[in-house]
């Protein structure tokens, strides 16, 4: 057993758990659909067949992982080589497969030819939040992380023979046992942190993969993608802009990387961060945030609660939604000047419906959305 620094400061600290295994030779590409976007990457690629196996004491047979939910690889596999008998992809594949959109990452030098479907992390740290909200801290073993831009996103995956916490809705029909279930996630971590990557996650009852994920304990392997991907950061940003940064729910993951890599110390502009949940309990990173906004004047924290009845202690803070905070003009009174386009960018993350609403709002305040070929100063992420 050890013990692990606590996730954020005044958290309980949850993350006890063995040392990790030496890690194998593993990297891992992967073979999502190529898309626009990587929401609800989910199967296998035609042509490769493969199937769960359980732990195996003693080691496992060629061609397969002595893991937990290692994944097996049919010796019918195409792409099979003729050395190890592990199935590979080349870089150019694997680089090719997660997104068509644009990212700063590229692979570990020694992962030129990766076996795909290894369950190639591990679980470093759990907290859970409150009920249906954890942040979890996943390890790369037997490679290293590549570089990634806070605000980017990370794919995590599981097999279907994963086990799904009891809370979880009943699947019908379930998912075939072979196939690694992937969703995209936002990584919460400092991009200067090269040993972990920290996710902020909610449980969708009726969900194909957060069931599973929630059921993870430290010490458990899932897959993590090796490429990270996502325009949702301050890269078409000017440097002197303020930021007024609006997150529903687990939507504050990549502003929490954001902040941790540099923004918390970029004392020459201003920035807000407007933090909705359903309860106060659900403001996950909140003594972290109190935190940051005291020791940085430049830095102010907003959070907003819609269901503050019965809580403990009891809620004093602001009710409602981020829509109405900033219809508040609380932002004006905590800077001392209106956040407008001129000199502000905003970005939201999280519930569709909240971007929705307040690219409306902001739009009628003379903001425009940021695009490729049209810059402007709103910023999104969906996440469903
Ligand atoms: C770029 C990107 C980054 C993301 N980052 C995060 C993150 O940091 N943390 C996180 O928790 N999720 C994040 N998501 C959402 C995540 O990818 C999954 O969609 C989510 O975890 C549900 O997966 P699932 O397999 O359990 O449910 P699925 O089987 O995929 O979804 C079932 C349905 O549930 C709904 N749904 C999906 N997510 C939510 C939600 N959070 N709350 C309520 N309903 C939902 C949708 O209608 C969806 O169709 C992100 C999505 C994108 C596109």
């Amino acid at each position: 057993m050890r013990t692990m620094s606590p996730i954020y400061e005044g958290s309980r600290p949850t993350c006890q758990g063995p040392d990790p295994a030496p890690g194998a030779e593993q990297a891992a590409a992967i073979h999502a659909r190529a898309r626009g976007t990587i929401r609800n990457v989910a199967g296998g690629r035609p042509g490769h067949t493969v199937a769960p196996r359980s732990p195996a004491p003693g080691g496992a047979g060629r061609g397969s992982l002595d893991v937990h939910f290692g994944v097996w690889i049919r010796p019918r596999d195409p792409l099979r080589t003729r050395s190890t008998g592990r199935v590979v992809q080349s870089r150019r594949r694997a680089g090719n497969s997660l997104s068509r959109r644009s990212s700063c990452a590229t692979l570990p030098a020694h992962s030129k030819r990766v076996a795909i479907m290894e369950l190639n992390a591990r679980v470093l740290a759990r907290q859970e939040v409150a009920p249906g909200l954890i942040i979890l801290r996943v390890a790369p073993e037997g490679w290293a992380l590549p570089p990634f831009e806070p605000g980017q996103f990370a794919v995590l995956g599981l097999p279907g023979a994963a086990p799904r916490v009891p809370e979880a809705e009943p699947e019908n029909p379930p998912p075939p046992p072979h196939q690694l279930i992937r969703r995209a996630y936002s990584i919460a971590s400092s991009s200067r942190q090269h040993e972990y990557l920290e996710f902020y996650l909610a449980l969708v009852r009726t969900g194909a993969l957060t069931p599973r994920l929630f059921r993870l304990h430290v010490g458990d392997r899932l897959w993590l993608g090796p490429r990270f991907s996502g325009m949702f950061t301050l890269r078409h940003v000017p440097a002197d802009a303020h930021l007024v940064l609006v997150a529903t729910g687990t939507g504050l993951a990549p502003y929490m990387s954001m902040l941790r890599t540099h923004l918390a110390e970029s004392a020459h502009r201003r920035t807000a961060v407007i933090h909705g949940a359903r309860y106060p309990s659900d403001l996950g990173y909140r003594n972290e945030l109190e935190d940051l906004a005291r020791r940085h004047p430049h830095l102010t924290y907003l959070p907003v609660v819609s269901r503050p009845q019965g809580a403990v202690p009891p809620w004093s803070g602001a009710v409602g939604h981020v829509q109405d905070i900033w219809r508040a003009g609380l932002i004006a009174r905590a800077w001392g000047f209106p956040p407008e386009p001129a000199h502000t960018h905003v970005f939201l993350c999280g519930n569709p419906q909240m971007i929705e609403d307040m690219v409306r709002l902001l739009e009628g305040e003379g903001f425009r959305e940021h695009h490729k070929d049209a810059p402007g100063q709103i910023h999104t992420e969906r996440y469903w």
